[in-house]
């Protein structure tokens, strides 16, 4: 159950916030001032934290930045509740590190909705709060790229094509024919192509993004980035269990990266049915291993789903199909615009909740596949595994010795401090036989 600690000295909406919380569910906190809204919150770790900005001792701002500062709390989303008239705005809220803020007189079910949405108890787009005026937000632009995701229904940005588009049938960079459009979505498309210079006639998945505001920085921002992300991509991806990564370019301001196809079956259609727990420590060490080097460069790869990952036919082999880029990106556009991390969430069922919040860490993917991983050992969705973990412990849930419900433990664990630090960390943590294969980062970056 879900904990949040409400952190406000006025007595009678300490009391309405107190029945009201537990009326939907949750464990609920007291604090009655900022410095005691601190400790509590290092102490007790809960899940939201609602902090009225107007308190005794130390307020509620100064009581945020320390929440914010420390790594033992920063991952915690906190909603500031600031009196209408005096101090506070949306953009001070943001500025703080908050996740959200609401104004007082407290209209419950908005605030109600806040919280929710934050705990990822409903999708966001049921109970989307009220619009920020973007007259407030240092970036209008920005708002706009990311409310594009907001507004939309689905937990992807893309979305698989349902017809043959009009965009198919055309050469890019005088080099890629394009065969057919894969997916589309508000920033670009992912399109399957041939490369009329390649010598063997295999297709080639190209990506596109195009940033829909006109906005030469931002353009600066995204060019720079998927520089770097490319020259990492071009190291990592030499690893067989990585699909490819063959260019980049960019053609009248839309960027595109290309990748080899792989042909073969999603590893979200092979979910359905309870496996064995070898197959699942297999399945374990080979998403780790293809994740590894995205940890080995300190990059969370943000979108370990099963989705973006296909089952080679050739060798039968995992293979990483989905680079995560966009989602690094959209990140960094946000933090850009002073962390505006409301326009990312997403809900999804494999997210962490700190990724939840807009605060990924590298292990919030192995959070994603130890979810996948419990998906192919018990057959039962996310949702289900989530609901049901919450009144059993793994231990009931899987049947296996100590150590191996320890180690899915370690992985899923909702404090991120709690999981293993990374991908290598895991590795090592798995039973005898599956040690991590030789690794190309390294090797690639050094030879
Ligand atoms: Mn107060």
């Amino acid at each position: 159950m879900p904990k949040v600690l409400v952190v406000e000295d006025n007595a009678l909406n300490r009391k309405m916030l107190d029945r009201q919380l537990r009326h939907c569910g949750y464990d609920v906190l007291i604090a009655t001032d900022g410095d005691k809204g601190v400790s509590i919150a290092i102490e007790r770790q809960p899940d939201l934290i609602i902090m009225d900005t107007d308190l005794p001792v130390m307020d509620g701002w100064q009581a945020i930045k320390i929440l914010k500062a420390s790594t033992a709390t920063l991952h915690i989303p906190v909603i500031a509740l600031t009196t209408n008239a005096k101090s506070g705005n949306w953009k001070t809220a943001l500025e703080a590190g908050c996740n959200d803020y609401d104004t007082k007189p407290i209209v419950l079910k908005r605030l109600l909705g806040k919280v929710n949405i934050l705990l990822g108890v409903t999708s966001p787009s049921s109970t989307v709060s009220a619009p920020v005026s973007a007259d407030i937000l240092p970036s209008e632009q920005i708002e706009k790229v990311l409310s594009k995701i907001a507004d939309s229904d689905i937990d992807e940005i893309f979305v698989p094509a349902s017809t043959r588009s009009q965009t198919a049938d055309r050469y890019l960079n005088d080099r890629y024919e394009v065969n057919q459009v894969l997916k589309n979505g508000p920033f670009g498309q992912v399109l399957l192509a041939n490369d009329s210079k390649a010598t063997t006639s295999e297709s080639v998945i190209i990506n596109s993004f195009n940033l829909p505001v006109d906005n030469p920085s931002l353009l600066t921002l995204v060019r720079e980035t998927l520089t770097s992300e490319m020259s990492f991509l071009r190291v990592i991806t030499r690893q067989d269990d990585i699909a490819t990564c063959l260019d980049s370019f960019e053609e009248d301001d839309v960027f595109y990266w290309v990748q080899a196809y792989v042909e073969g079956n999603s590893l979200a259609d092979e979910l359905g049915s309870a496996q064995s727990m070898g197959h699942a420590l297999q399945l374990t060490h080979s998403l780790l291993s293809s994740v590894h080097p995205f940890h080995q460069g300190k990059m969370v790869h943000c979108e370990c789903y099963p989705s973006s990952f296909i089952r080679r036919q050739s060798d039968d082999r995992i293979v990483l199909v989905e680079y995560g880029l966009l989602k690094r990106l959209f990140v960094k556009l946000r933090s850009h615009s002073l962390d505006y991390r409301q326009a990312l969430l997403k809900a999804h069922d494999y997210q962490s909740a700190e990724q939840r919040v807009g605060n990924p860490q590298l292990n919030s993917d192995i959070y994603s596949i130890g979810m996948i991983v419990l998906q192919s050992l018990t057959g039962q969705s996310p949702e289900w595994l989530l609901t049901t973990s919450r009144q059993k412990s793994l231990t009931d849930l899987v049947k296996a010795d100590a150590k191996i419900v320890k180690l899915f433990e370690r992985m899923i664990n909702p404090n991120y401090h709690l999981r293993f630090e990374s991908a290598g960390e895991a590795l090592k943590a798995l039973p005898l036989g599956l040690t991590p294969k030789k690794n190309t980062y390294h090797q690639a970056i050094s030879s």
